[in-house]
């Protein structure tokens, strides 16, 4: 399975009073896969990135496909517009059409480091972060995918309800470049939002990214457990 950490380099992500989404989804990250090692070391780990670098958007599914991966788990930090600090808890997303109001808000954001590539415009095809047409272009759904993708999204958000004491705020779809261009079961983890300043303080603790790491480890753990049940 791809473990892909949000964002890094010049890309600093969304950013809290202080923290940046990068440095935050990083450490969370690098603990998940610490967990899978100790507890499930049957589950290879290939990372996207293990420091703080840089990568196109379009590298992250290209690293996923040429493994050919069985899983791909990208971790982010959520963000309201200003004056919004009250919103705070966990989104998990799969790949999906129906972008309606925050859910765009979030496609559009997570995918907009796309505008930091100097040659995006040959690279992406037309495909215009800022524009709603982008959903014309996510048609072709991962019906294949789509499955495995939401019972591992539903795992995610009940262990972080349940055993890490987040506020879950569900299992939602957004067209987000990285999941539609894997060829696997893939989520996008929205771990927390950096804007309301208790959640911020919680992400930058960390004993809460352990919780939350752990959280993502049994969430995984236990979605394989299942496909291997389903595939036998
Ligand atoms: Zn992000």
């Amino acid at each position: 399975m791809v473990i892909d950490p949000g964002h890094g380099g010049k890309d600093s992500g969304t950013m809290g009073s202080k923290l940046k989404e990068k440095d935050v989804v990083l450490p969370v990250s690098l603990k998940v896969a610490e967990y899978l090692k100790q507890y499930a070391s049957d589950i290879e780990v290939i990372f996207t990135r293990k420091d703080d670098r840089f990568i196109e958007l379009d590298q992250r599914p290209i690293i996923a496909n040429k493994a050919e991966a069985d899983l791909f788990v990208s971790i982010h930090a959520n963000a309201m517009p200003p004056g919004n600090p009250g919103v705070y808890g966990t989104e998990t997303y799969v790949m999906g059409t129906k972008n309606e109001g925050r859910n765009f808000e979030v496609g559009k954001r997570e995918n907009s480091v796309i505008l930091l590539e100097e040659d995006y415009k040959e690279k992406y095809q037309g495909f215009d972060p800022e524009s709603p047409e982008v959903n014309i272009m996510f048609e072709i759904m991962q019906e294949a995918y789509q499955e495995n993708s939401i019972i591992l999204a539903q795992n995610v958000e009940e262990q972080f309800s349940k055993r890490a004491g987040r506020k879950s705020r569900g299992v939602k779809q957004s067209s987000l470049w990285v999941l539609w261009n894997t060829a696997m079961p893939s989520v996008l983890i929205e771990i927390g939002y950096l804007t309301n300043p208790d959640e911020e303080r919680d992400l930058g603790n960390e004993q809460v990214q352990d919780y939350i790491a752990s959280a993502i480890f049994r969430a995984i753990r236990d979605y394989f457990e299942y496909v291997k049940t389903t595939e036998n």
